[in-house]
């Protein structure tokens, strides 16, 4: 539950050092996750000491959705007519993710539409997001990719979070509870100072440039109609011509969440297997009678961009995409979605 906007109770100062106590402190209860640098990429992996955090990070290379949707996973096995929930699809302790960045948070709140809706709870996904607390960090330095501020979010934005984390620079962080889960965590710790007007002040400065950084900017108002009358347009005839085919694009965003089931026997045993797919993919399409309605890049470049910017937006109301800009530092052919939409709004 969020807490009421005057509630400022919950707003508080921690010193660096603190604020690693307390984190460790956390660790005796919850699972905790955080960004750590390996072979010089950063991840989210499970920490046993705050020591491993890395509080340098821009972005994290795959977003932390895989600890909600994993990339491959056993839904179930079966012997014979005896079906067998996965254990490994329970989790063992609640857990917390800090500093996830707030388009992260807002991508997981895109894909409760998909995977806990009124139609349909998968209980998989449920069952981690229910058990998972978000300890978000505000970016204080986006990267030249980022476009969450045109996607309806922000560096600081802690809509989708249960607690905000906010670098003040000079070893020290303000803190703030969105939510009563995020409230109880600050409870568990009396190290916290009071903030004073300076701090709020200083706050807000590094916020108006932290904002300042965002650079791109897309206008995504309109674009959904426009991709309907688009559709058949020789606009896609040029857009897909440099793609590989390669999926980064869809394994690496926030919000992608195609996925394929498959079977896999061990003797008499059978395992049921939910992975990632891609609609980048030549086969995510292909049917058993050979036929494939997605035949060439270019009818799989408009079923990415038309799922992000259309469809979603016409079944759920929002747009697919939170302007992490993943699907742009890592296509190696530099496709860049921002020239897209803006080649769709000029086409
Ligand atoms: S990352 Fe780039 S090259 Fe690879 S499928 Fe996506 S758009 Fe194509
Ligand atoms: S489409 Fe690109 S910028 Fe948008 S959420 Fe996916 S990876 Fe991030």
């Amino acid at each position: 539950m969020k807490l009421s906007k005057g509630d400022r109770l919950k707003e508080k100062i921690i010193k660096r050092e603190q604020l690693s106590g307390w984190l460790e402190e956390l660790g005796k209860e919850y699972e905790m996750w955080a960004p750590v640098k390996e072979h010089g990429l950063v991840f989210f992996c499970p920490i046993e000491s705050a020591k491993s955090i890395y509080f340098g990070f821009l972005n994290s290379k795959k977003t932390p959705k895989d600890l909600f949707f994993p990339q491959s996973e056993v839904l179930f096995s079966f012997l014979k007519d005896k079906v067998e929930k996965a254990a490994e699809t329970i989790l063992q302790k609640p857990r917390i993710i800090f500093a996830i960045r707030p388009c992260d948070a807002q991508s997981l709140a895109l894909l409760d539409q998909v995977f806990d809706s009124e139609d349909y709870q998968d209980p998989y996904y449920v069952e981690r997001r229910k058990g998972t607390l978000l300890m978000g960090m505000a970016c204080t330095r986006p990267q030249a990719s980022c476009f969450c501020t045109s996607v309806g979010g922000g560096p600081f934005e802690k809509a989708y979070l249960d607690l905000l984390v906010e670098d003040l620079g000079d070893g020290r962080y303000f803190v703030e509870a969105v939510t009563q889960r995020g409230e109880a965590l600050m409870k568990k710790n009396d190290l916290f100072e009071d903030f004073q007007k300076k701090d709020r002040e200083r706050l807000a400065k590094i916020k108006k440039e932290a904002e300042g950084r965002i650079k791109s900017k897309v206008t995504i108002e309109g674009l959904e109609e426009k991709l309907d009358k688009i559709f058949d347009s020789a606009f896609w005839d040029q857009v897909h011509q440099r793609c590989l085919g390669c999926a980064i694009c869809t394994y690496l965003c926030s919000t992608c969440h195609c996925f394929a089931l498959l079977d896999e026997r061990d003797n008499s045993r059978v395992q049921r297997l939910r992975s990632w797919d891609s609609c980048m993919f030549p086969g995510f399409t292909l049917e058993a009678s050979g036929h494939n309605p997605r035949i060439s890049n270019r009818e799989r470049m408009r079923q990415r961009v038309m799922h992000k910017f259309n469809y979603f937006v016409k079944r759920f109301g929002e747009t697919a995409c939170v302007g992490c800009g993943r699907c742009i530092q890592s296509c190696p052919v530099n496709i860049d979605i921002r020239e897209i939409i803006e080649g769709i709004r000029n086409a």
